[in-house]
């Protein structure tokens, strides 16, 4: 269980039945936040926001004033937070970017791709040699200028970093990234002189997601090592390392945060230890799982082979979280005393309850073991750290409810 903050609470409570289930984001929480998060981490270290978490306009441009640029991972995202926050500075990553993407990343002016295999490389090459013509006949955005590329590759993460828990992108066989038995073929194609479009700014690693500080820290600095020892073997220099994101956002214990203060003062360390490349980060849930509350109201409540079930207006295919990861959403009850029908209200007894949503399947949970003794229809719910990888990943279209309400506090 977890308590909204007031405004959160007050609106949760006060919207009409009609208008839920409701997202709500309280952008005053998330503005506090991301000052924290930016205070945290000493210079030298840029922040970047991996937009896939959610890519809200009001999230986006809430977070514009403590983050450096945004990470975005399709031509979807790209073209969607160069249309909400033009000229902010834009990183392009992602395993499976496409031609057409590619060269519509270029005309836009973006110049830092996160290249993720030797075949993307030569494409990036190419299509940087022959930008296409810019809408319009105009010249290109940043045409002239080189194109800057970080290597992204799948380094090994030493053994027992990886809880259970936390979701491995890299350190094992994966789609994502170079192999580093390539990592040297992957440079000499950037310094043989035959991508003169094309400027080796530095390494990427995106290897986890779901890590306390101390265990980032441990990858951050073996990949900063790793970097380093390519850089000095190539005789380069790498100005930029990318130690991405995967800041653990811990579902079980919605009221603790990762330990930004040790993390910053942890890479402070690291920078100073070698004179060397800028750092960035690139948190998506960290930075925005909190502010965003999932608000509905209870439908039935009803008994089955001893278990107590309560079905609510909605469900995951609004807020796919807890069935994608696995968790119990965590959720704050509001009771509401009213009762409209003339028909008996339902209520449950004392034991704990499941809540499930409106969909006909059993993997419909939003959470299990809930202690909400006497929980009534109508009561509502509000379910917190729905601020990311919530309602832009799940299956809207499924079974064909309405689409929840959305609202921003603070804005
Ligand atoms: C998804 C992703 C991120 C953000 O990960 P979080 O776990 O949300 O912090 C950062 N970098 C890359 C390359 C990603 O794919």
């Amino acid at each position: 269980m977890t308590a909204p903050t007031a405004s959160v609470r007050d609106l949760a409570r006060s919207l009409p039945t009609g208008e839920l289930p409701a997202y709500v984001y309280d952008l005053g929480a998330l503005r506090e936040h991301a000052a924290a998060v930016r205070s945290a981490l000493p210079g030298g270290v840029e922040l970047y926001y991996a937009a896939k978490a959610n890519p809200e306009p009001e999230i986006l441009t809430a977070l514009a004033p403590f983050v450096d640029g945004y990470e975005v991972s399709s031509g979807g995202e790209l073209a969607h937070v160069a249309e909400v926050l033009p000229g902010s500075a834009l990183a392009f990553g992602g395993p499976g970017k496409t031609p057409a993407e590619v060269a519509a990343a270029l005309a836009r002016g973006v110049r830092r791709f996160h290249v993720e295999s030797e075949y993307e490389l030569r494409m990036l090459a190419e299509l940087a040699a022959h930008p296409p013509p810019a809408p319009g006949g105009g010249p290109t955005t940043g045409a002239g200028r080189r194109v800057g590329v970080l290597l992204r590759f799948n380094l090994p993460v030493a053994d027992g970093l990886l809880e259970s828990g936390s979701l491995a992108m890299g350190g094992r066989p994966a789609p994502f990234g170079i192999d580093p038995s390539r990592a040297d073929a992957a440079v000499r194609l950037l310094t043989d002189g035959g991508c003169p479009q094309l400027e080796l700014l530095g390494v990427h690693a995106h290897l986890a997601s779901g890590l306390a500080a101390p265990e980032l820290l441990a990858v951050a600095a073996s990949v900063v090592g790793w970097a380093a020892e390519l850089a000095a073997r190539h005789r380069v220099e790498l100005r930029e390392v990318n130690i991405g994101g995967g800041m653990l956002v811990d579902y079980a214990r919605p009221d603790s945060r990762f330990d930004w203060a040790a993390y910053g003062a942890g890479l402070a360390r690291l920078t100073a230890a070698r004179r060397g490349p800028l750092l960035r980060v690139e948190p998506g849930r960290s930075l925005t799982a909190y502010c965003g509350w999932y608000v509905t109201d209870v439908l039935n409540v009803k008994h089955s082979h001893g278990e107590e079930f309560a079905v609510l207006r909605g469900g995951t295919h609004h807020l796919r979280t807890p069935a994608a990861k696995g968790h119990d959403q965590p959720c704050a009850i509001l009771p509401v005393d009213g009762w409209p029908h003339p028909w008996p209200r339902p209520a449950g007894g004392p034991g704990p309850v499941t809540l499930t949503g409106q969909l006909c399947t059993p993997k419909d949970v939003l959470a299990r073991g809930v202690p909400a003794p006497g929980l009534r229809a109508g009561d509502r719910v509000a379910f917190a750290l729905a601020g990311a990888y919530a309602w832009n990943i799940s299956h809207h279209d499924f079974l064909m409810h309405p689409r929840p309400t959305v609202h921003f506090l603070g804005s």
